[in-house]
């Protein structure tokens, strides 16, 4: 066809991943496409340009970006860098745009046809497409491997001549994709697993993973739209906030990762909490970007408090697993863009009408065009303000990403439906979520 793809290496250094491997490099070859890498990109996924090479890639410079028709990344690329792309290119990229509008504005301007992979509906066609699940799922892995590294104590019950090293105690709280994979890899790390949810569903899921559901009884099922919880009501809280402050005292290491669409992280650990647990106890906080689900807990760092309880804040954790990350993600965005692919002529052929490219389209021929910001991002002339420092934080899907910053962005209520993926599962579509979470 012709048609090239540029991957550039990502210009936020403390972005790992790279939107491209191998594997997908050798299927994008087969489409057609001429495939061009820059140098390094894969450097921190322990992807080596000769690799690249060997798979059909060029190995190119930041300015080949120029000349593509696709562009292929992991973040938003930042004004300065869209305006060195050609007009009419395809960018996919997890975008982050809540709060980003100026970012947005540019993407118009530049004429690129902008799409955010992190609003790609959770249908069961989309599945692997799905970014969020690919990269929440080794969040949660890696959430056990670092509350394991902090914890001065074994995980798994060992029985030795020397006496006997009790199994630790695990708690997740929130057991949607990435709070059921820190339940099996702590369940394979010998633990004794707990975990809690608002959505009763979550139940038969954390059960199956060989952990105990805790649930109260004041709380039937705060299920909302499309398989996401709904936030509580202040009765449902206290008796959430009850709960836990019972059950976390005798916990080792607590896992938190819930979150609810539009809304920010829930407060469930107080620093009462906290205070009543163990000297060496150890709390990972997934939610850390979105505000926190832990009081005290500092995004970036990890809080040692006066108790001797370690809040570990990381950042971008899907990053702290790059390499295997970035494969996943890799697929993720071969497997969309084959949907754009006439497979006859080897030519892009997007298709407007499409329910996919409709949800995730940002902006096409110089407009905003994603009905979430349409209203809100204003042309680029009048939103020229600088862009603000690349923060270390991982792709966001919803607003409430923004609480973490602090910043106070005012969002319409069509933003907020929007915060959660379009075309949001079914419920025909949570057993697939449920292996993707577990044992995938
Ligand atoms: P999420 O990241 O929005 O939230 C994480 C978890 O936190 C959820 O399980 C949520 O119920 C829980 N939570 C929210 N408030 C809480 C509170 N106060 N206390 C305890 N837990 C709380 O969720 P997710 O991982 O994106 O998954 C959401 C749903 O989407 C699940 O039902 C999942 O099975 C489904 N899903 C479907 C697909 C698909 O069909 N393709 C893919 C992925 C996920």
């Amino acid at each position: 066809m012709g048609q090239s793809i540029f991957v550039p290496k990502e210009v936020d250094v403390t972005e790992g991943r790279v939107a491209i491997s191998p594997e997908t490099v050798k299927r994008l070859a087969g489409l057609g496409f001429d495939i061009v890498v820059e140098k390094n990109a894969g450097e921190q996924s322990r992807i080596v340009d000769s690799e690249f090479e060997k798979a059909g890639a060029k190995i190119g410079k930041a300015s080949d970006a120029s000349k593509a028709d696709v562009v292929l990344k992991l973040r938003r690329p930042t004004p300065a860098e869209v305006k060195t792309y050609k007009k009419g290119a395809l960018v996919l990229a997890s975008m982050d745009p809540y709060g980003n509008e100026g970012d947005v504005a540019a993407m118009a301007a530049a004429g690129v046809t902008a799409f955010a992979m992190e609003f790609m509906p959770r249908i069961t066609r989309a599945q692997s497409m799905d970014v969020l699940s690919s990269q929440a799922n080794l969040a949660g892995y890696r959430a056990v491997i670092d509350a394991a590294a902090e914890y001065d104590r074994a995980l798994p019950m060992m029985m030795t001549a020397a006496g006997t090293v009790p199994a630790a105690k695990v708690f997740v709280m929130g057991a949607g994709v990435a709070g059921l994979q820190a339940i099996a890899t702590a369940r394979r790390l010998g633990a004794v697993v707990t975990a809690t949810d608002v959505r009763a569903a979550a139940g038969e899921q954390v059960q199956s993973l060989g952990a105990k559901f805790i649930m109260t009884e004041a709380l039937k099922d705060a299920s909302g739209d499309g398989g996401y919880a709904r936030e509580l009501t202040d009765e449902e809280k206290k008796a959430q906030a009850e709960l836990v402050a019972e059950h976390i005292a005798k916990q080792d290491i607590v896992i938190t990762t819930a979150l609810i669409p539009g809304r920010p992280a829930p407060r469930l650990v107080s620093t009462d909490m906290v205070k009543s647990m163990k000297p060496g106890s150890i709390i990972v906080d997934l939610a850390v970007e979105r505000g926190g689900n832990v009081e005290g807990a500092k995004a970036g760092e990890v809080v040692t408090t006066a108790n001797g309880v370690k809040i570990v804040g990381h950042l971008n954790v899907p990053g702290r697993v790059a390499a295997s990350a970035s494969l996943l993600y890799a697929k993720n965005l071969y497997t969309f863009l084959e949907t754009m692919v006439d497979k006859e002529k080897k030519e892009l052929a997007v298709d407007m009408e499409d329910e996919l490219v409709k949800a995730t389209m940002l902006t096409h021929d110089g407009k905003v065009v994603h009905p979430n910001f349409v209203d809100t991002v204003k042309p680029v002339a009048k939103a020229a303000a600088p862009r603000k420092a690349p923060a270390r934080k991982a792709p966001a899907r919803k607003p409430a990403a923004k609480a973490a910053a602090g910043a106070a962005t005012k969002k319409t209520a069509a933003q907020k439906t929007a915060a959660k993926p379009a075309g949001a599962s079914s419920a025909a579509d949570k057993p697939a979520a449920a292996k993707s979470g577990g044992e995938s």
